[in-house]
């Protein structure tokens, strides 16, 4: 009787064992499919949570569909700038490069296709009294601009991705991808971002 009790605490403990391992085992599963969320993972943040990382007129634009105004300062920029690659300065992801920019003469930056075609997307854009096709970021929503077809640039696609310059992180040829900014207040990192000329 006494080794019959013996064994069946012992099971019983057995029992536990693996029930406990396996509940680990889980666990542990369950850790390493949530832990890298932002490679591929859309960006979700509350209109609260945009104003603390965007300036005003960036959130203007990419979180209420506004549109800067053409030739401004930005675009001065955008001319001037050589060989690069243009990120979402919502979310970083790569949206446009120097390769597919043209000059369209519109006073706004264009580019006749987007440098990694997954992270912009199109959708039709029925305000202003016209139909137009939205371009926005993939990973954040973010409204960019408008792309428009056959207007006749002697370009390889024939398509104007007309791109509010403001919402657009430009990194010249060689540089490192842009930190996206944490949730705390804007402020400008001392030099770091100054250009040469
Ligand atoms: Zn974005």
């Amino acid at each position: 009787m006494k080794s019959a009790l013996t064994l069946s605490v012992a099971l019983a403990t057995l029992s536990l064992c693996a029930c406990s391992a396996e509940e680990k085992k889980e666990n542990a599963m369950e850790t390493a499919n949530t832990a890298p969320q932002q490679p591929t993972g859309k960006v979700e943040k509350t209109d609260e949570e945009w104003k603390k990382i965007l300036t005003p007129e960036q959130y203007r634009i990419l979180r209420q569909a506004g549109t800067e105004r053409a030739n401004g300062e930005v675009y001065k920029q955008f001319k001037e700038q050589g060989a690069g690659t243009y990120y979402c300065a919502g979310c970083g992801a790569e949206l446009f490069s120097s390769k597919e920019k043209f000059d369209s003469h519109c006073g706004w930056p264009s580019f006749y296709d987007p440098a990694n075609a997954k992270n912009v997307t199109t959708k039709d854009d029925f305000t202003g009294g016209m139909v137009r096709t939205e371009v926005n970021c993939a990973k954040c929503g973010g409204h960019l601009g408008h792309v428009f077809k056959g207007e006749g640039f002697d370009t390889p696609t024939d398509q104007r991705f007309c791109i509010n310059g403001i919402v657009l992180k430009f990194v010249p040829a060689g540089g490192a991808k842009p930190e996206v900014k944490k949730e705390e207040p804007a402020k400008v990192e001392p030099k770091k971002e100054e250009e040469k000329k």
